[in-house]
């Protein structure tokens, strides 16, 4: 086996990458010559068109995935001294805005082998100061969204689906955000749908709606309402606009990317997450289970040939081990066995049947010290 640098090279991009979108261009122009803020009519027809891609009744733009949380919080009802519970598999961009909106974050464990939250711990630590519960597929991979919403319907929360990764991840054929009460979503550079900075909410019903707008714009400044500046700005919604015409395209290449990964891999420690039943993964990044007395050394072998780990960059582990969370612990074993035993492949649109063939190679030689 050699390895090349080019190979390795093409596999980094990962971090940085960026896809080529030929009519980004022409739609900034276009954006230039009207309205420049967040009720321009271009944030108008991206939010029709996000709408219209996810069938969704209500998209509401925001500045980021982060104040999506937050906008779909509030409207949600979550006030302070609420309790909101979710799995601590997510990122901390999920738990920061819970904590900023004066809630307290109950970790509930995860299903044994899906990042989805377990209903019999959400069950066991519902509380009724219990506002809302969210759940996080990570790296595209669905969970068992509808379950859990009915179960949050039978404990009168609202299920918030935190779909930052997971554009185009269909469960039974429709799209995750269609099973939640308010499904967020992130347009950061890394996202599958890259607006630089930005984010957006959706719902299919119309009251939550009207108060994510209202509560993203100071409260529509009537002064009776309260709110803050989420808003999302034209050219960022111009250019979501000219990218959603690709979207379904650049999933569909990580998903022949994804699947010609696979049909190489021959270790036999290593094997693909598991997929639930009816789930379809957008393949925002391949996910690997992990058989090794070290999983860690695994991951540092592929990161020393070019091979970027999410778990490494982002040192993942259960939320309350960080320093600033450890006052919310809660046992969530399964959680913690699920991330102790995985890393993540990019498979994005930019990589080439060279590069696919160089990680699946790199994999397969693995000896485990
Ligand atoms: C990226 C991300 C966010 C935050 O989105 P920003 O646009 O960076 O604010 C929230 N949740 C998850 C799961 C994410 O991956």
């Amino acid at each position: 086996m050699t390895v090349t640098l080019s190979h390795a090279a093409d596999i980094a991009i990962s971090d940085k990458y960026r896809p080529q979108y030929p009519d980004d261009l022409p739609a900034l122009q276009q954006a230039l010559q009207g309205a420049l803020s967040g009720t321009s009519d271009t944030v108008v027809e991206y939010e029709r068109a996000l709408a219209g891609w996810f069938d969704a009744r209500e998209a509401i733009a925001v500045s980021s995935g982060g104040a999506a949380l937050s906008v779909a919080l509030f409207a949600a009802g979550v006030r302070p001294g609420d309790d909101v519970l979710l799995t601590p598999s997510c990122p901390l961009c999920t738990v920061f805005p819970v904590i900023a909106a004066g809630a307290n974050p109950v970790f509930v464990d995860t299903r044994e082998h899906s990042f989805g939250a377990d209903p019999d711990s959400v069950r066991d630590r519902v509380s009724g100061r219990a506002a809302a519960l969210i759940d996080i597929p990570m790296w595209g991979y669905p969970t068992e969204v509808d379950s859990l919403r009915e179960l949050a319907d039978s404990l009168e929360l609202k299920l918030i689906l935190d779909l930052a990764h997971s554009h185009g991840s269909t469960l039974r054929g429709r799209h995750l955000s269609s099973y939640g009460h308010l499904s967020c979503f992130s347009t950061h550079e890394r996202k599958p749908l890259a607006t630089g900075e930005g984010g957006f909410v959706l719902t299919d019903d119309a009251e939550l709606a009207e108060r994510c707008r209202s509560y993203s714009r100071f409260g529509n400044l009537n002064g009776s309402d309260f709110g803050l500046n989420y808003k999302l700005a034209a050219l960022p919604a111009a250019l979501g606009r000219s990218r959603l015409a690709a979207l379904t395209e650049q999933i569909d290449r990580r998903r022949a990317n994804a699947r010609h990964l696979l049909q190489r891999l021959r270790h036999p420690q290593v094997r693909e997450k598991r997929i639930i039943d009816g789930g379809n993964p957008n393949y925002y990044f391949l996910n690997l289970e992990l058989d090794f007395a070290d999983n860690r050394a695994f991951i540092d072998y592929l990161d020393a040939r070019g091979i970027p780990s999410d778990i490494k960059r982002y040192g993942c582990q259960a939320l309350y081990r960080f320093p600033a969370l450890t006052q919310y612990r809660r046992a969530c074993p399964n959680a913690e066995a699920l991330l102790a035993a995985m890393t993540t492949l990019p498979v994005h649109p930019a990589l080439n049947e060279a590069a696919l063939d160089y990680m699946a190679e790199v994999i397969n030689g693995y000896q485990a010290p």
